[in-house]
């Protein structure tokens, strides 16, 4: 192991604008959805992205897996049909959405050889996200990284109804399950940038904050999160870039507010979060991880203590939810998320 290695025990990763493009492979996703829907029902592309886009605000989430079956002129245009119906019936339209998703989704430069680098020095990577348990851990197994990683710290799911999803799936349940190390999931109301995250997170490691590292492409939620904590914070300002086409996408079916899209691109001294180390490409992890602790840069000094930011809130105490490697069977992992999880259909 390089010497410098063994003061750092435990990296964080962001996943969405960290280690892949988020964006890069929901809008031609999108893009390949609405068409052939639009195609196959006869409703305008305008009105289809109207009707996902209130979908989405309702569910709070755009990667909401069951949103084709809850647009409401496919229902007014079908009234024998039920959810799942609707779903098997412009499944064509859901299969464009996912094989256009998987196509695009694409890991930045340097990531794998540099989380396998990081593997091999003994340090324990572990993915923070805000994402839901089945899309993020269907996006690192489709990534083939899920191995690299010690936990996945991410929302539970929403609750869905199973048997409508048992009829719209085309494979059995193994074929949906992909754990990548331990579920971590986060307590409920403890979300980015609470650092009580990061502590929960520290302590299943037994790992110090200074013994830490993190890194994250959103200054008010990762990089304010480490700081809060007392971790190292590397911002991945590599991960701001977006494609044009692809924003405007988000833009007609997003439910994120204003202010979250203004904060897309805007910069430190917008938003009063200055990063202590802003990486380049994800491989300066790995720089940071070779050097001597003390020699890391830290080109603007912490901002945590300084600033506070409108509608943040820290969440109830509560520790996080862990459970054991390896990954239990899909039954007795059900029953461990005492309902609050429920797996849902191959995606929309
Ligand atoms: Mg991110």
């Amino acid at each position: 192991m390089d010497p410098a290695v063994s003061e750092l025990k435990v990296v964080f990763v962001d996943l969405d604008n960290t280690i892949y493009d988020w964006l890069g492979f929901f809008g031609p996703a999108m893009r390949g959805l609405c068409p052939r829907l639009s195609e196959l029902a006869g409703v305008s592309e305008s009105e289809l992205y109207r009707e996902f886009k209130d979908v989405f605000r309702r569910a709070g989430s755009v990667e909401y897996t069951t949103a084709l079956q809850e647009l409401p002129t496919l229902a007014r245009l079908n009234p024998d049909k039920d959810r799942a119906d609707l779903a098997n019936y412009y499944f064509d339209a859901i299969k464009a959405f996912q094989y256009r998703r998987r196509m695009y989704l694409r890991l930045y430069p340097t990531v794998i050889e540099s989380l396998e680098q990081l593997r091999d020095w003994g340090i324990t990577v572990i993915a923070v996200t805000d994402g839901h348990r089945f899309q993020v851990l269907n996006r690192l197994w489709q990534l083939k990284v899920s191995d690299l990683f010690y936990g996945v710290c991410c929302l539970p799911d929403p609750p869905v109804d199973e048997g409508e999803i048992a009829r719209i799936r085309r494979y059995p349940d193994g074929h949906y399950s992909h754990p990548a190390g331990k579920d971590l999931i986060a307590p409920e109301g403890v979300r980015k940038p609470d650092p009580r995250l990061l502590t929960a997170l520290l302590g299943e490691v037994g790992a110090k904050p200074e013994e830490a590292l993190y890194i994250g492409d959103s200054l008010t939620k990762d990089v304010l999160m480490a700081q809060a904590a007392g971790v190292f914070d590397c911002w991945s300002a590599y991960g701001a870039g977006y494609s044009a086409v692809d924003l405007k996408t988000l833009l007609r079916v997003t439910n994120w507010s204003a202010d979250a899209i203004e904060a897309m691109d805007a910069g430190p001294d917008q938003v009063g979060v200055h990063p202590s180390f802003v990486a380049t490409s994800f491989a300066d992890v790995v720089t940071l991880a070779g050097l001597p602790r003390r020699k890391w840069p830290n080109r603007s000094g912490w901002s945590a203590v300084k600033i506070k930011l409108p509608g943040f809130e820290l969440g109830p105490e509560s520790a996080l939810e862990t459970q054991p490697v390896p990954t239990p069977s899909l039954a007795s992992h059900a029953t461990r998320m005492r309902g609050r999880h429920a797996w849902t259909q191959s995606p929309m």
